[in-house]
């Protein structure tokens, strides 16, 4: 029997014991979420999360390998061990379809790297779609169908896109763990423990509520401490504006950026092809910013040289008294359309039965055999229900500060 051992700074040990997972973990388009980092702008702000996609998703699968390994030798009778190996090839590619700075990324060129991700498991041009077909003709559509929420079985889409899932259990420790942020932490080897497949999903049994209140709590405060921090959607906001300017003047700077960039071409010219989309990693994209540093287009040298350099834009809260001021303040900006803009960022910690949200709640089955929603039985979980928690906020350059006009008007905001 195959046995490779991946050592991981958050699990421990790793443990690949099937064929097709190690030869998937081997492809060319999985190896090259080594070049895409997981938290991507937020390693400008905490220096250690320069973890890759590729831990990541190797984690998720390893929590996915271990909840089925649990649900098998324990015999549950709501889970099949015939869906071992489609839920951890699940979880391995999850993300399979992630690209360069993917959100932002996404926003300016309408690629979606969830749709990429089927397509790449899907394709018969790729190492993964290859790979696949080898369990069955039909495995790389079931595989894509857990990703899409409409594989039959309820309890492995549970378990690879829910409110606790292996990608969100796996992300919160991974990113906690290399920004150095001590609130993310919880206990998963507790949750681990008490989970239960149940005949409509996944539960958790009483004696593991708090270990997954933790979770819920770890959750919102890594939005609020980490995703959502003010210097990190800065770099969020240079890398837009820095691709926008590229794009706008692409029309007519055709030879620069083949020259300078050429990988994005096909993007800019809304013409990209799967493979075009594998070209792009993080060292790629780094490389065109260095190189349009130089350009003589200012605007697009001096966006560029502001994410290489890491020269970020200022920031100041939007409330709604401010929105309405909000253009007037703009317009003191010189070449305001590239050097501000508004940035949104909100999060759900935790619904419960939401039609709006379609979320499926987290279900504690307790001790006389019934299930039971979460809120009702835990207060703090019940402080984070259905309640949207962030900010959105405007972003200028530093110079304005120096702008008595700007800075007068700037005492609204505050
Ligand atoms: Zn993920």
């Amino acid at each position: 029997m195959l046995e490779k051992v991946l050592r991981d700074p958050v699990h421990g040990y790793i443990r690949v014991e099937n064929e097709i997972i190690y030869q998937l973990i081997n492809t060319a388009e999985f190896q090259r979420l080594r070049r895409i980092k997981q938290l991507g702008t937020s390693s400008f702000v905490f220096h250690g999360a320069e973890h890759s996609r590729f831990s990541h998703c190797l984690g998720v699968y390893h929590i996915a390998k271990t909840i089925t390994d649990y649900f098998t030798e324990h015999g549950f009778i709501f889970w099949n061990p015939e869906e071992n190996l489609v839920t951890q090839c699940a979880a391995l590619l999850h993300d399979v379809g992630h690209g360069a700075y993917s959100h932002t990324f996404e926003g300016l060129f309408g690629t979606d790297h969830e749709a990429i991700t089927r397509e790449i498991i899907l394709s018969e041009l790729t190492e993964v779609g290859r790979i696949l077909r080898q369990v069955s003709p039909d495995f790389p559509a079931q595989v894509a169908s857990v990703i899409s929420h409409d594989y039959p079985n309820p309890q492995v889409t549970a378990l690879i896109s829910s409110q606790i899932d292996a990608d969100r259990m796996d992300y919160l420790l991974r990113d906690a763990y290399f920004t150095g942020a001590v609130y993310g932490n919880f206990d998963i080897m507790r949750i681990l423990q008490f989970i239960t497949p149940t005949e409509h999903g996944i539960a958790f049994r009483e004696n593991g509520m708090h270990a997954v209140e933790d979770y819920l709590v770890s959750r919102y405060q890594m939005y609020q401490q980490v995703y959502f921090h003010p210097a990190s959607r800065a770099v969020v906001v240079a890398l837009k504006l820095l691709l926008k300017r590229a794009k706008d003047l692409f029309p007519e700077n055709r030879a620069y950026f083949e020259a300078t960039s050429p990988h994005l071409v096909p993007f800019f010219e809304n013409a990209s092809t799967l493979s075009d989309y594998l070209q792009l990693d993080d060292g790629v994209m780094a490389a065109y910013f260095q190189a349009w540093g130089a350009s003589s287009d200012a605007i697009l040298a001096e966006l560029a040289q502001n994410v290489v350099n890491r020269h970020l834009l200022k920031s100041v809260k939007l409330a709604d008294t401010t929105t309405d001021i909000l253009s007037a303040t703009h317009a003191l900006i010189p070449n305001a359309s590239y050097f501000s803009d508004v940035q949104n960022s909100f999060d759900l910690p935790y619904d419960d039965y939401n039609p709006e949200t379609e979320r499926t709640p987290i279900e504690i089955l307790t001790a006389d055999g019934k299930l039971t929603e979460l809120s009702t039985l835990s207060p703090l979980v019940r402080a984070l229900t259905g309640e949207k928690f962030g900010d959105s906020r405007f972003y200028f350059p530093k110079e304005m500060l120096q702008n008595t006009d700007f800075m007068t008007r700037m005492r609204d905001f505050t």
